[in-house]
C-alpha cells in the first residue's frame, strides 16, 4: 500500500522542469539537445547584485531571517511598487517567499477553502491548477485561443463567476502565450469585478519588466476599486536573472499578510538571508541591466515570430511580453514521419525533442492541448538551429 497521499498522488509533475531535466539527460547521453523548455532568462546576475550577496556572507547576515523578509527588503519593495506601479501597499503588506511561486501557493492555502472555485483563464502557467488542487479548492477554467489573442473578455468572465468564487488569478504578461492586457482591457475586467466583491484578484505580474507594447505596463491592482482585494505577486527571478536565488513576494490586504506570515513561519521560515540581501540590492541599485535585458528579450521575439511564421502549418500570435511563444500545432495531427504517429500536442513535443532534438513543453501542461509552447529566453544562435531543426522536422510530417 502507498504511503504517499492521495493530496500529492493526485497532483501533476510539473512539465516545464520535466521537459528541462529530460533535456539535459539527453545532453548528458551526448545528444546534442537545444532546450527550449524552461522559461528562465539565460542572463547572469547583474554584478552589483551578486557582490551584494558577497558582502552579505562577510557581514555575517547567517542567521534565521526573520518570517515575512528583513524589513529593509519589503521597504525596497514597498518603494518599488510606488514608483514603478503607482500601489501603495506598506511594508507591512508585503511577505518575501522563496520565489513568486512559494509567495503565490502561500496566497491560495490561505485563502482557499476545500470547494471554493478559483478562476484561471488558460493557456495558463503550469502550477496554477495545481496549487489550487493542494488547497482542495476547484479551478474554473475561462479557456481563451491564438484567434482572440489569448485574451478573456468582460462577457467570459461574468460567466465564470458564482457564489462560490473565491479568487481569480490573472497572469499579464503571460506564460505561456506573451499575451499582455491593455489598460482598456484590464478596466473592462475591473468592471465586472466590482459587481463581485467576495472575489479575491490575484495579479500575477512577474513578467512586468519584459514587455514589448512600447507602453507602460499597468498592473492590476492600479485600480482604485478593486485595489483593496488585489494581491500583487512578483519577484527578482525573471527581471533580474535571478531564478536560482528563489526570492519573490505577495503584497496583499493586511490580514492576508498576516495569514501568510503565519502560515511560511510554521511551513519555510523566512526565506534566504544572502538572497534577501541580493534582491535588496537588485531594488535599490541601477536599474538599466533590467532594460538590456527586455531589449534583448524584444529582439529575440522579433526573430522567433519570423522564423515561425516560415514554418507552414504553425499558427501563431505575435507576443507582446514574457519569452514565450505558443504556437497552435493541430495541423500536424494525423500526420507521421521517421516511426513517429502524431495524434496530439504531446506526441508533438516528443516528436520534436526525439527527431528534431529541441525541447519544447506540451500546451496540456498549460491546459491548452493543441499548443506546444517555446522559450525564446537563448541565444539567437540557438533559437536560429532550433527553428531550422523544428521547420525540418515538422515539413517531413506526412
Ligand atoms: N508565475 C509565473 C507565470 C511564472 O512563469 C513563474 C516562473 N516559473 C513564476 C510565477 C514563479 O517564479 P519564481 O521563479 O520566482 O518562483
Ligand atoms: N517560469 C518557468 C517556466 O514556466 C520556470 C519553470 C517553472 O517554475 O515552472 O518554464
Amino acid at each position: 500500500m502507498s504511503q504517499i497521499s492521495a493530496r500529492i498522488q493526485a497532483l501533476a509533475v510539473s512539465q516545464t522542469l520535466a521537459m528541462s531535466q529530460k533535456s539535459a539527460e539527453l545532453k548528458a547521453q551526448g545528444v546534442d539537445v537545444i532546450n527550449l523548455s524552461v522559461g528562465e532568462p539565460d542572463f547572469h546576475t547583474p554584478d552589483h547584485i551578486k557582490a551584494a550577496a558577497v558582502k552579505a556572507i562577510d557581514d555575517n547576515f547567517s542567521f534565521y531571517s526573520p518570517v515575512p523578509g528583513y524589513m529593509s527588503l519589503r521597504k525596497a519593495i514597498s518603494d518599488k511598487l510606488s514608483r514603478e506601479n503607482g500601489l501603495s501597499f506598506s511594508p507591512e503588506q508585503i511577505v518575501v517567499g522563496n520565489g513568486a511561486k512559494h509567495a503565490l501557493c502561500n496566497v491560495i492555502l490561505a485563502t482557499v477553502d476545500p470547494g471554493d472555485e478559483v478562476i484561471i483563464p488558460t493557456p495558463a502557467w503550469v502550477s496554477y491548477v495545481e496549487m489550487v488542487k493542494l488547497a482542495e479548492g476547484k479551478s474554473v477554467f475561462i479557456p481563451t485561443g491564438v484567434a482572440d489573442n489569448f485574451k478573456v473578455t468582460p462577457e467570459k468572465l461574468e460567466a465564470a463567476i458564482t457564489p462560490r468564487t473565491k479568487a481569480i488569478i490573472i497572469c499579464s504578461p503571460s506564460n505561456p502565450t506573451g499575451s499582455v492586457y491593455s489598460r482598456e482591457e484590464l478596466e473592462a475586467l475591473v468592471k465586472v469585478l466590482v459587481r463581485h466583491p467576495q472575489v479575491l484578484i490575484i495579479a500575477d505580474e512577474i513578467y512586468e519588466h519584459i514587455i514589448y507594447t512600447g507602453g507602460e505596463f499597468v498592473s492590476l491592482a492600479s485600480f482604485p476599486a478593486i485595489a483593496g482585494r488585489t494581491v500583487v505577486i512578483n519577484g527578482v527571478s525573471k527581471a533580474y536573472a535571478m531564478t536560482g536565488w528563489r526570492i519573490g513576494y505577495c503584497a496583499a490586504p493586511i490580514d492576508l499578510a498576516k495569514a501568510v506570515t503565519k502560515l511560511q513561519g510554521q511551513f519555510t521560515s523566512g526565506a534566504s538571508s544572502i538572497a534577501q540581501k541580493a534582491a535588496e540590492a537588485a531594488y535599490t541599485g541601477p536599474q538599466d541591466c533590467v532594460e538590456e535585458m527586455r531589449k534583448a528579450f524584444e529582439r529575440r521575439r522579433d526573430l522567433v515570430v519570423r522564423l515561425a511564421r516560415q514554418i507552414p502549418g504553425l499558427v501563431i500570435n505575435e507576443p507582446q511580453g514574457a519569452f514565450y511563444l505558443f504556437p497552435e500545432v493541430s495541423s500536424f495531427f494525423g500526420k507521421s514521419a521517421h516511426g513517429y504517429k502524431i495524434v496530439n500536442s504531446a506526441s508533438l513535443a516528443m516528436y520534436l525533442l526525439e527527431v528534431a532534438h529541441v525541447a519544447t513543453v506540451d500546451g496540456a501542461a498549460f491546459c491548452a492541448p493543441g499548443y506546444i509552447r517555446l522559450s525564446y529566453a537563448t541565444s539567437d544562435e540557438n533559437l536560429i538551429a532550433a527553428f531550422a531543426r523544428i521547420g525540418k522536422a515538422l515539413g517531413e510530417l506526412k
